[in-house]
């Protein structure tokens, strides 16, 4: 099995260049993922989710910025190199399960497959079987796939996913168009690959029910990180900037040009706004 890898980016910068007009969809995003954990990327749509993801997995190269998973820095390998490092060490689940599945197989014929293709690409891969049962894929199979569910293909594509015993899985919007049920399982099924394999997860979501299963969270706002929670509390984070993004609920409550008195206080900061009226007398 590979071992679970860290992630870290540093000023991460993603543009789009088409036509008339420049998307910028990364614009400085400063992450670090250790070893064995599972974070949720939170943060509206556009926001940067899925391109952040791709560069994670080495889809295509950024911008500007550096990409680091487990020892390599993403920019530094040859093509050949990103082949091996995409085949053997991260695994990316696409949006939608049926981009990440061959429709005329079952599901095991699915895994057989990634399963085999990952072997030749020098991946350690996982059983087959053993596959199937760690994302709870064996009661169906055997079935083709025109006859699963939505959940069902997403526990298909998770499979697929896990043949090559990533170090690392990435898994964009996997519970997206999912009745409740089956999103809780796949959350669970996302969980128990981290618990029993170690690998290293780091899931997109838009939904808060998903985001609260999750231990760790990370908002990406217009391409840059905008908070973080975990264990249910909301942190700020500071850029490598130095900015302090606020949350958008608060954002709204402190328009532009509020002025944050920054107060001593035990061992951190106290930022308080100063109320019209009040202040700036003295
Ligand atoms: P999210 O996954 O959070 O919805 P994306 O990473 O898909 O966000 O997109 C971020 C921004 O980049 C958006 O403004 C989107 O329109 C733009 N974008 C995404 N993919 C492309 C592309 N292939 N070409 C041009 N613009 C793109
Ligand atoms: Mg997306």
């Amino acid at each position: 099995m590979t071992q679970p890898r860290a992630i870290r980016t540093l000023g991460l910068v993603h543009i789009y260049r088409s036509e008339g007009h420049d998307v910028a969809a990364l614009s400085g995003v400063d992450l670090s993922v250790d070893a064995g954990e599972v974070i949720g990327l939170l943060g509206p749509s556009g926001s940067g989710k899925s391109t952040l993801l791709a560069l994670l997995g080495g889809l295509f190269r950024p911008s500007a910025g550096k990409i680091f998973v487990g020892d390599h820095e993403l920019s530094a390998l040859t093509p050949a190199q990103l082949d091996a490092f995409q085949a053997r060490e991260t695994s990316l689940m696409l949006q939608g399960a049926g981009r990440n599945l061959v429709p005329y197989l079952t599901v095991r014929e699915n895994v057989e497959f990634a399963a085999a293709e990952a072997r030749r690409l020098g991946a350690e891969v996982i059983g087959v079987d053993r596959g199937l049962e760690l994302v709870g894929a064996t009661d169906f199979a055997d079935v083709p796939l025109r006859q699963l569910s939505q959940g069902q293909l997403q526990m298909a594509a998770l499979a697929v996913a896990m043949a090559p015993a990533p170090g690392v899985l990435l898994a964009d919007e996997p519970t997206s168009a999912l009745d409740r049920v089956a999103r809780e399982r796949i959350v669970e099924a996302l969980l128990r690959v981290n618990r029993e394999q170690g690998t290293t997860v780091v899931v997109v979501t838009h939904d808060p029910e998903v985001a609260a299963r999750l231990p760790r969270t990370v908002t990406i706002r217009d391409g840059r990180i905008g908070g973080e929670g975990r264990s249910g509390q909301e942190y700020a984070v500071v850029t490598a900037d130095g900015f302090v993004p606020l949350p958008a609920h608060i954002r709204e409550e402190l328009p532009p040009g509020t002025l944050l008195r920054i107060e001593p206080s035990g061992e951190g900061y106290l930022l308080v706004p100063e109320v019209k009226g009040e202040g700036g007398q003295e």
